[in-house]
């Protein structure tokens, strides 16, 4: 079976981790820092606090932001369940708004319609690999005196108005999941571009603990002393899967490129066949295209799933729309509520992509989903 998603991995990134199972420390060492900064430098200068996924990355983010009941984060159903469900679980209300029906980008219309006093964070997801309209986004977020998250875990390495994801919401999380456009293993990050935010993230993360002896509220215990102002978890990336996430960004620029060069290929043959449409860009955006969304028109998207699926070709759905989960509709979010992105899931169909994917196997992937369609 040809997969969706995988990851890519050299003799470089073998070594690199090879050589931090033969040093000093396996965790939080000085891979980890060197990690840290690269994908600072990557996301437009801004302190980064990377952690064990791009689960955990949302989580912290909303923690750091100081989500908690009474507030309300509004977001898009478009995505994987964390950029929701992670604001849910720290007692967030999740408010959904609609999506452009063209990108499947979170409307900024739509959220304008819904935010109030009580919304706390705006958060956006770069789905399939284009930045979300954060131009749009950040003027309603300021109004009420709420923040923007970016889930750039589709998006890392790409850019929209010249400026890197990263820089483009107040807070950027994103995923290392070895189908995404790198991979520590498990791992992830959050880019805070306010330093108080990016302590808190830090402090989240790392169960808690103070160490700044200026901060201290307990004096005098001695030199071994930190002490726990706020509660937090321990999300800690490995010095093991940040040394192959480090080795990894040296290639991020090549395998954008070649990501881009599937997807023109993949434009290029679908484009003109009848019973599909092809992904269409935002202006002004420099994807890093992580998912090739296809859309399969007439109500075939199931019957064309299975068919590629039994040709031995791994498409994917990305994704059924949040609050149709069983934890969501319980709580009385019902179907229909964000009309653009149903009839988006009802069509989406993700083709292979990813950077070792050879010419021969895009033409495989045409062939079949053509075939079938035709
Ligand atoms: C993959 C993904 C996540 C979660 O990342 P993990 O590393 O798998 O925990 C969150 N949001 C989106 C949009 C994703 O694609």
């Amino acid at each position: 079976m040809l997969p969706y998603g995988r990851q890519s991995i050299s003799a470089a990134d073998i070594a690199a981790v090879t050589a931090v199972l033969q040093g000093d420390w396996l965790t939080t060492g000085p891979a980890v820092a060197a990690f840290e900064a690269a994908v600072s430098e990557l996301a437009g200068g801004h302190r980064a606090v990377s952690c064990t996924s791009g689960t955990a990355a949302l989580h912290i983010a909303y923690a750091a932001l100081g989500v908690g009941p009474g507030d309300e984060v509004v977001t898009t159903p478009m995505t994987f369940v964390a950029t929701a469900s992670c604001a849910a679980l720290l007692g967030a209300r999740v408010v959904f708004a609609d999506v452009d029906p063209d990108t499947a980008l979170l409307d900024p219309a739509a959220v304008a319609a819904v935010t109030t006093e009580r919304t706390k964070v705006i958060a956006a997801v770069d789905y399939a690999g284009q930045a979300a309209d954060y131009a749009a986004l950040q003027p309603l977020a300021d109004a009420v005196g709420a923040r923007t998250l970016a889930d750039a875990a589709h998006s890392i390495g790409g850019s929209a108005g010249g400026r890197p994801v990263g820089d483009l919401a107040d807070v950027t999380t994103m995923s290392f999941f070895p189908t995404k456009n790198l991979t520590t293993g498990e791992g992830g990050a959050v880019v805070c571009k306010d330093p108080a935010v990016g302590q808190r993230a830090h402090e989240f993360h790392f169960i808690g603990l103070v160490r700044d002896p200026a901060r201290f509220e307990i004096v005098d215990e001695g030199p071994w002393h930190q002490e726990v102002h706020e509660y937090g978890v321990n999300y800690r990336l490995t010095d093991l899967g940040a040394a192959l996430g480090l080795s990894q960004l040296s290639r991020l620029g090549s395998f954008k490129r070649r990501r881009a060069e599937i997807t023109a290929r993949y434009n290029q043959a679908l484009g003109g066949v009848d019973g599909l449409r092809t992904p269409v860009q935002r202006a002004g955006v420099d994807p890093a295209w992580h998912l090739y969304p296809v859309r399969v028109l007439g109500g075939r998207r199931r019957e064309i799933f299975e068919g590629m699926r039994a040709a031995g070709i791994g498409v994917q759905v990305n994704y059924i729309p949040v609050y149709w989960h069983p934890v969501f509709a319980r709580q009385g979010y019902s179907r229909g509520l964000c009309p653009n992105a149903e009839a988006f899931y009802a069509e989406e169909l993700s083709l292979p992509l990813y950077p070792d994917l050879t010419d021969n196997d895009v033409d495989r992937v045409i062939e079949t989903l053509t075939r079938l369609v035709g």
